[in-house]
């Protein structure tokens, strides 16, 4: 669940380095280890109110949500596409300039881009600034996992999708997972990622810090 969090600094407005959604960053950076990630263009986001802020730097921390939405059952790529345009859909409505978070995993395991940007600045090496942790949204970078995991764990295919795309960013960054992945509930008051799935995360850093290891031996 992602948070309204104005900047206290002023970030630099940068030009964006790419179209959002083009087909190069769609396919930029395959055979690296990237999980399929549909960019806003392909589950037909709407632009952006404004233009993206982007750091040229890495994030501190990865930050995983949960969407706090109801636990569906559809594992098809065209639920994950209707997910991500309800949750843009919000977050017009709260009146932020696009999507807060960076990333969303719906729980059939499909990938799709959140903010418009985010995928080509992280393949740069750089963060765009998103809505998801008050007071942390200049050195974060936030996966919504759909559903809500105050009392059940995500599903498998969910999971394993998170691991894939947090070994990416994190290899992406330069980033330690053990130290790097943490729920929203580090930063701000708040039940998310879910009071059941959050105690798992030194499992998932593992995970991801295995799948690293195994990449980098390959
Ligand atoms: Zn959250």
């Amino acid at each position: 669940m992602v948070e309204d969090g104005s900047a206290r600094s002023s970030p630099q407005t940068l030009r964006q380095q790419s179209s959002p959604g083009s087909r190069d960053v769609a396919d930029a950076g395959r055979g690296a280890g990237r999980p399929r990630v549909y960019t806003t263009q392909e589950w037909g986001a709407r632009g952006p109110e404004r233009r993206p802020t982007v750091h040229r730097r890495p994030p501190r921390y990865i930050v995983v949500h949960h969407t706090f939405t109801k636990n569906y059952d559809d594992p098809s790529v065209d639920h994950g596409f209707w997910l991500a345009r309800a949750i843009q859909r919000a977050h017009f409505g709260r009146g932020w300039p696009d999507t807060g978070q960076h990333f969303t995993i719906s729980r059939g395991g499909h990938v799709m881009e959140g903010r418009t940007g985010s995928l080509a600045a992280a393949l740069a090496g750089h963060m765009v600034v998103g809505t998801q942790v008050r007071g942390a949204n200049d050195y974060t970078v936030g996966i919504e996992c759909e559903g809500t995991y105050n009392t059940v764990l995500p599903p498998r295919p969910l999971l394993a999708s998170l691991v894939e795309m947090c070994a990416w960013l994190c290899t992406r960054y330069d980033l330690d997972p053990r130290t790097a992945i943490v729920p929203h509930m580090r930063f701000n008051d708040t039940d998310c990622c879910g009071y059941r799935f959050a105690p798992t995360l030194p499992k998932l850093r593992a995970q991801v810090a295995r799948a690293m290891d195994a990449r980098s031996t390959r």
